[in-house]
């Protein structure tokens, strides 16, 4: 939790150190609620959020009268929080069926960081004693099967894959029942991020996730997005959950931008919640996603 501080703050508190600068001024002009309106926009907090919270800030703003830095910070803070659901079940489910494996579906673009994550989230479950299968159905960049094998290895999770160019739903179909045979808690299931149409994106999505669902219940289906790409990561989360039902948003590269507000903003675009976060390349750096950690960063 230290080192997600630590690895957030350093890009991220210039949004809130910005916010505080301008809440600060002794008179809050329409020129300054301008300023506030577009250091969130250009942090990517999304048109509707930053709408609503320079709204709230300034009835808040306007019954405290005169406010002292502490107090700003503070209204700041509660604010922000209200505004991310500082309550909303951001737990990544891996129960499973009675007999079944917990089996988690990982979407999104390739670049992402899609392999990355499915690796690291199968280190996080290693780690808390649960036995783990790989499925590598992204079969259509020829290098992810060896990455994800080369992190199953690194764990000590089997990898379950196909030919290359293969059928992704058939490598799904295999891991399943892998994980089944071996009695596994948790099958992870890495699938190929293409968008070239929606509909080849559909079909083959909708086809993973029916031959899974034949085995038993999808405990998740996590949509991985790049967090540097802003506006276009947001694009990318619309095609996807029109496409499969969304349940959790993993949020990487939050360690390469300094723009933090596309939490906010992915979260109101999907109606779901941001579950984990990536914060390096390393294997230790996927963490839960923490909301007053992260507001306590971006306020510095
Ligand atoms: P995929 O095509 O979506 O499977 O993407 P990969 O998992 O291959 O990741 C693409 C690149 O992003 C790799 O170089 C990863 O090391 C890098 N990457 C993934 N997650 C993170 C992260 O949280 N932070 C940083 N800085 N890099 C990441």
């Amino acid at each position: 939790l230290v080192r997600l501080r630590s690895r957030l703050s350093r890009s991220q508190n210039s949004l809130g150190k910005g916010l505080l600068t301008l809440l600060s001024r002794d008179h809050l002009d329409e020129d300054t609620w301008e300023e506030i309106e577009d250091t969130l926009l250009t942090a990517d907090v999304g048109v509707a959020p930053t709408q609503e919270l320079v709204e709230r800030l300034r009835q808040r703003v306007k019954v405290l009268g005169t406010r002292t830095p502490d107090e700003l910070r503070a209204l700041l803070r509660a604010e922000l929080l209200t505004l991310i659901g500082p309550d909303l079940d951001r737990s990544v489910r891996t129960e499973g069926g009675l007999e079944t494996p917990g089996v988690v579906m990982v979407v999104g673009v390739n670049g992402t960081g899609k392999t990355t994550t499915t690796g690291k989230l199968a280190r996080v479950l290693v780690a808390d004693g649960r036995s783990v299968v790989l499925g590598a159905a992204d079969t259509f960049r020829a290098a992810a099967a060896d990455q994800l094998q080369t992190w199953g290895e690194r764990v000590g999770a089997r990898t379950v894959r196909g030919p290359e160019a293969g059928d992704p739903a058939s490598v799904a179909y295999d891991a399943v029942r892998e994980g089944i045979a071996e009695g596994a808690d948790v099958v992870l299931v890495d699938t190929a991020g293409r968008l070239h149409t929606k509909t080849g994106l559909m079909d083959e999505l909708g086809k993973v996730k029916r031959v899974v669902e034949k085995h038993g219940p999808l405990d998740e289906v996590l949509l991985v997005l790049d967090a540097t790409t802003g506006q276009n990561g947001l694009v990318q989360a619309r095609v996807f959950a029109e496409v499969v039902n969304i349940t959790g948003i993993v949020l990487t590269k939050l360690d390469g931008t300094a723009k933090g507000g596309i939490v906010i903003a992915v979260q109101r675009e999907l109606g779901v919640p941001v579950k984990l976060v990536g914060l390096g390349e390393g294997p230790d750096d996927l963490a839960p996603f923490e909301p007053e950690a992260f507001v306590d960063a971006l306020l510095g």
